[in-house]
C-alpha cells in the first residue's frame, strides 16, 4: 500500500529526514517512536503533503501511484488522512460543514453522488457515537475554543466520518487523560479492516497498549534505526532511547 525509499526531507534548507525506509501493507499498525526532534512530525507532515516541507530525494508510492506528485488535498482524496499533532482551528466554519464538504469531495473522487442530508446525518450519528463526540462540539467552529482532548477526539472523529485508508496520527496521545485516550484508541482500533493501515506515530509507549501495534520504528536523527515488533516498544519504555541512540551512533 505505502512505501518509501531512502526519504530525505528538509524544512528551511535544515535536512530532517535524511534516507527513510518503510513498507506498510494493507491490514498493518506501524508505530513510530523516537526521541523528540528525531523527524517524526516531519515524516507525518511529508506524507500528508504539507508545503513547508521540501522532498530532497527519494519516492513515495501509495497504491501505485506517486504520493509526491499529489498536493495535499489530492492525497486526502486518495484516502490519505493526517491528525496532526496540534490540530488546526477554522473559525467560521462548523465541523459539520466541513465534514459535508470534505466527505462529498472524497466521494465525488470516487465516482460517487453527494451524500443527501439525511444519510449524512445518520452517518454523523453514528460515528459520534464512536468516539463519544457532544453533538454541540460539532456546531461550533472547528477546533476553535476546543480543549486539547476535545481537539484530539474530534480529529479521530473526522478520520471516522472519511474512513481513510492510510491513516496518519501524529502524537494523538499527547494531553489525553485516561478516558480520552481510551476513547481515541478505540476509534481507531474499531475503524481498523484487512484494506487500511495506521502509522501511530508516539513519544511514549502508553498508547501502544490501547492500540497494538505490528511493528514499531525507532526514528532518531532523520533514519528508522531500529525495527521491531511490539515488544520493542516495552522495551523502549523501561530503557529509553538511549541505547538505540548510543547503537546508532556507533554503526555511523
Ligand atoms: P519530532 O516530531 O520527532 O519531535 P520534528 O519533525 O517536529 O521532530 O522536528 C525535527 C527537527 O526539525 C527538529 O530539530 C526541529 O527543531 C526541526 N524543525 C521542525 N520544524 C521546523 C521549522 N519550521 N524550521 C526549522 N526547523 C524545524
Ligand atoms: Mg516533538
Ligand atoms: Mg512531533
Amino acid at each position: 500500500m505505502l512505501s518509501i525509499k531512502n526519504l530525505h526531507a528538509s524544512i528551511e534548507g535544515k535536512q530532517i529526514l535524511k534516507g527513510i525506509n518503510l513498507e506498510v501493507k494493507p491490514g498493518e499498525v506501524h508505530a513510530i517512536m523516537g526521541p523528540n526532534g528525531s523527524g517524526k512530525s516531519t515524516l507525518a507532515s511529508v506524507l500528508a503533503g504539507r508545503e513547508d516541507y521540501t522532498v530532497d530525494s527519494g519516492e513515495i508510492v501509495f497504491k501505485g501511484k506517486d504520493l509526491l506528485e499529489l498536493a495535499a488535498d489530492e492525497r486526502a482524496k486518495e484516502g490519505v488522512f493526517l491528525a496532526f499533532q496540534y490540530p488546526i482551528e477554522i473559525p467560521g466554519v462548523t465541523t459539520t460543514n466541513f465534514m459535508k464538504t470534505a466527505i462529498n469531495k472524497v466521494r465525488e473522487h470516487r465516482g460517487l453522488e453527494p451524500l443527501d442530508a439525511v444519510s449524512f446525518l445518520q452517518l454523523m450519528k453514528e460515528k459520534m457515537k464512536l468516539v463519544e463526540i457532544d453533538q454541540s462540539l460539532l456546531s461550533r467552529s472547528l477546533n476553535e475554543g476546543f480543549s486539547g482532548g476535545e481537539k484530539k477526539r474530534n480529529e479521530i472523529f473526522q478520520m471516522a466520518m472519511l474512513e481513510p485508508t492510510l491513516a496518519v496520527l501524529d502524537e494523538t496521545d499527547s494531553g489525553l487523560d485516561i478516558d480520552a485516550l481510551r476513547i481515541v484508541s478505540n476509534g481507531v482500533n474499531t475503524l481498523k479492516n484487512a484494506d487500511n493501515a495506521t502509522i501511530v506515530v508516539t513519544h511514549y509507549q502508553r498508547l501502544l497498549d490501547y492500540i497494538v501495534p505490528d511493528f514499531v520504528h525507532v526514528l532518531y536523527d532523520g533514519k528508522i534505526v531500529k525495527s521491531g515488533g511490539k515488544d520493542l516498544a516495552k522495551e523502549l519504555e523501561k530503557r529509553g532511547y538511549d541505547w538505540v541512540k548510543e547503537e546508532a551512533d556507533v554503526a555511523k
